[in-house]
């Protein structure tokens, strides 16, 4: 029973049965209204701001960072009955927050006595990292996500500018080291792009030697002056080969892989589930055939620095959000009005604004 389910993975993996078996349709439509417990993805953004400029974001940076407001803390710790996994840093870097590992660590220990067993991470590019924050955010019991997208000298220069890999790679091994002794989880995202895919295996082996263990590869559309590379002709061989010599890896090791791939064992015409897990980052691959329906708006959130709730980080426009998580609970937001409408629209496979319209997830035909 998906209303039972606690992981996010296990909501999208019971969705892709039911999608396989042809009833998740069904399913779809008698969840458009969530239940008060429901194991949903939040990903925080408590800055706005960021100390790089890198060639793939997608974000609009403020000209200079701000701090989420404090009351986004408590509004945070009363919403994780409804999430599995809450992570902190999506469209800005939140190590700008200077008080971030404190503020990590109470909203880990009010989860926690309320009897929350959810996930709470930090995704950053840790390229704000000292050992003095490292040892604080260890401290704070978080699991840590790195996005790594290259450890290339010259390729991580043009890709996370101005950052360079020889400076990271210092607090990286540090990091690396520190939560070992720990017992902590570790892990890097990386983009696929056409820099960074001749290099991807050698990054992958070097991040595996220097202790990290899990690794989540995407290829993420994003902004049209980006060097990407499209799921196609040369490049398509390109990425299958390198994803191929990365499960052989991952076979003789113990390393974790999350690798982008098609969603080819769905039938033609399903309804498919799209998003959520790792096997289906590959928005180039799905995008030209819209052959499913986006399930984001039944399994995840993103909250900005400002306490606006929206499905996706596509939607970044105040009129797009669900609501506001400083004026509301989340149990309200993903049940009003807003969500309730993209639920629908999607189900009925017309896209409700013109951000789903133009998303590779999106059915591409905008509600009148
Ligand atoms: S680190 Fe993330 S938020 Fe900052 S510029 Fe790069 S992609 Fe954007
Ligand atoms: S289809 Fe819409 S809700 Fe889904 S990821 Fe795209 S923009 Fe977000």
């Amino acid at each position: 029973m998906a209303d039972q389910l606690e992981q996010p993975r296990s909501l999208v993996r019971h969705l892709r049965a039911l999608a396989r078996s042809g009833s998740l349709a069904p399913y779809l439509a008698d969840h458009v209204q969530l239940p008060q417990a429901w194991p949903l993805t939040v990903n925080v953004d408590v800055t706005r701001g960021c100390n790089l400029r890198c060639l793939m974001c997608a974000s609009d940076h403020g000209a200079t960072p701000e701090l989420a407001d404090e009351a986004i803390w408590p509004a945070l710790a009363e919403a994780v009955p409804l999430t599995a996994e809450l992570s902190v840093g999506c469209l800005h870097e939140p190590t700008l927050h200077p008080e971030l590992p404190e503020r990590l660590a109470d909203l880990s220990a009010a989860a926690r006595a309320a009897g929350w067993t959810g996930f709470l991470g930090l995704l950053t590019s840790g390229t704000l990292l000292t050992r003095a924050l490292t040892d604080r955010l260890l401290q704070a019991g978080v699991g840590l996500l790195l996005s790594i997208d290259t450890t290339d000298e010259a390729a991580y220069a043009r890709v996370r500018r101005p950052a360079s890999w020889s400076a990271l790679r210092p607090q990286v091994e540090y990091l690396a080291r520190q939560a070992e002794a720990r017992g902590r989880f570790i892990a890097a995202r990386s983009m696929i792009m056409a820099e960074t895919l001749p290099h991807l295996v050698a990054t992958i082996e070097e991040l595996a030697q220097m202790g990290l263990r899990r690794f989540s590869l995407a290829q993420v559309q994003v902004a049209p002056d980006a060097s990407v590379v499209v799921h196609r002709g040369e490049h398509a061989g390109r990425i299958d080969g390198a994803v191929a010599r990365l499960r052989a890896l991952a076979r003789s090791t113990e390393l974790e892989l999350d690798l982008p791939s098609a969603p080819d064992d769905l039938p033609d015409g399903a309804l498919a589930p799209l998003l959520g897990d790792g096997d289906v980052w590959d928005e180039h691959r799905v995008g030209p055939g819209r052959r499913g329906i986006c399930l984001v708006p039944w399994c995840k959130v993103r909250v900005d620095h400002a306490g606006w709730v929206y499905p996706c980080p596509h939607k970044q426009r105040r009129e797009l959000a669900w609501g506001n998580l400083l004026q509301q609970p989340l149990g309200r937001i993903v049940n009003g009005a807003s969500a309730r409408r993209d639920r629908e629209l999607l189900l009925a496979g017309q896209a409700p604004d013109d951000a789903c319209r133009r998303c590779p997830y999106g059915p591409g035909v905008e509600a009148p």
